[in-house]
């Protein structure tokens, strides 16, 4: 009854292996973290989760149906990224609603669910803000904002608050974890700061060379040796 399931997945680069016979299965409304140095493949990973990348080797299922055979709009993931990559020339309103204008939803549609997103991340009164007037956790919320706005079952992170100095980074990752149980939605995390996964995670995944090295309930990664 996963969600997302890997199986025996590898992706080599020109030979060079970025990740080795990873197989993981990730569950309805579970908080994922892949924890790891630089360079252990979490971005590959990652990125094979979101179809941006195609794997060397193995399988990716999504209810149990090979990603392959899905086309995009029925995978209903998105993604976050460090950079917040907004549309600078828009304002707040305007970046969020993006991806409803898109589907040509009502105004009155679009509006309201704006409006419910904006209180989600405490922006509520920034519509008509410039998005580079923001402080880079506000920028970061408006990211987070797009991209839960078509509400996906599976948000994908790459490091979003390691642009964030640490007091920011705190407060952000109590209101994630907060806003991921409270929307049921599938976050699949990623960072290299072992106190971040420790905190907000329900599973990590510790990374190593390309192969998962660890697997477990914070409490079990934390009295390893
Ligand atoms: P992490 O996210 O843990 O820092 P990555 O998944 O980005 O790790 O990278 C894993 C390995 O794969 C690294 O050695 C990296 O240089 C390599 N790699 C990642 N993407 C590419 C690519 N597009 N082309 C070549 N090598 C890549
Ligand atoms: P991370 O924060 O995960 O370490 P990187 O800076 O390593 O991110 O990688 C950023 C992007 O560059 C990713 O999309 C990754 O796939 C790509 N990349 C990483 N290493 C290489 C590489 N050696 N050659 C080409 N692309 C790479």
């Amino acid at each position: 009854d996963s969600l997302i399931s890997l199986l025996n997945v590898s992706k080599d680069y020109n030979g060079s292996e970025a990740i080795k016979d990873i197989t993981l299965h990730i569950k309805r409304n579970e908080f994922l973290t892949m924890l790891g140095p630089s360079g252990c493949g979490k971005t590959t990973t990652l990125r094979i989760i979101g179809g941006f990348e195609h794997p060397s080797e193995g399988q990716i299922l999504f209810e149990g149906i090979d990603i392959d055979s899905l086309p995009p709009y029925k995978r209903r993931v998105n993604t976050v990224f460090q950079k917040y990559a907004l549309f600078p020339h828009m304002n707040v309103y305007e970046n969020i609603a993006f991806g409803l204008k898109i589907k040509k939803l009502e105004k009155k549609v679009i509006d309201r669910k704006v409006g419910l997103m904006l209180e989600l991340v405490a922006l509520a009164g920034y519509e008509r803000r410039a998005v580079n007037s923001l402080s880079g956790g506000q920028q970061q919320r408006v990211a987070i904002a797009r991209a839960l706005i078509n509400e996906p079952d599976v948000l994908l992170l790459d490091e979003p608050l390691g642009a964030l100095d640490l007091q920011l980074r705190k407060e952000m990752q109590l209101e994630l974890k907060a806003m991921q149980k409270r929307l049921g939605i599938t976050f699949v995390y990623i960072t290299h700061d072992q106190e971040e996964a420790l905190t907000m995670s329900d599973t990590v995944v510790v990374m190593n060379r390309g192969r998962i090295q660890q697997i477990g309930e914070p409490e079990a990664i934390y009295n390893e040796p």
